[in-house]
């Protein structure tokens, strides 16, 4: 599940320290955000997120991979109960995962 937490950190805009939110998917640090000025780092964690998941689903075979490679949203809400007891937060954390994939390459294509 995506998962959102709180942490003192020095924020480079603001020059101090400030409380940032802290957003993980499953295991992964996915963003950081300042809270007092809004400053965000954002990582693409689509790869390490694969290999995160591939280890979660070790005993499912790889054309699910394939599936989610493909279209992670469907294939987030066609698992079956006994892969994800929690389906619903699976769908969630791929949502954050592909958007900060989305939000880099944006950037990236620019050229
Ligand atoms: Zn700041």
């Amino acid at each position: 599940m995506d998962t959102v937490r709180h942490a003192e950190l020095t924020c480079s805009r603001c020059g101090t320290d400030t409380v940032h939110e802290v957003v993980y998917a499953g295991r992964l640090l996915v963003q950081v955000t300042c809270t007092t000025c809004g400053k965000t780092f954002g990582r693409d964690v689509r790869g390490e997120y694969l290999a995160d998941l591939r280890q979660r689903l070790a005993t499912k075979p790889k054309r699910m991979l394939r599936r989610l490679r493909k279209d992670p949203l469907r294939f987030a809400g066609s698992l079956p109960k006994t892969v994800s007891a929690k389906p619903l937060e699976l769908l969630s954390e791929i949502r954050v995962v592909w958007h900060s994939g989305k939000n880099r390459q944006g950037r990236r294509r620019r050229s």
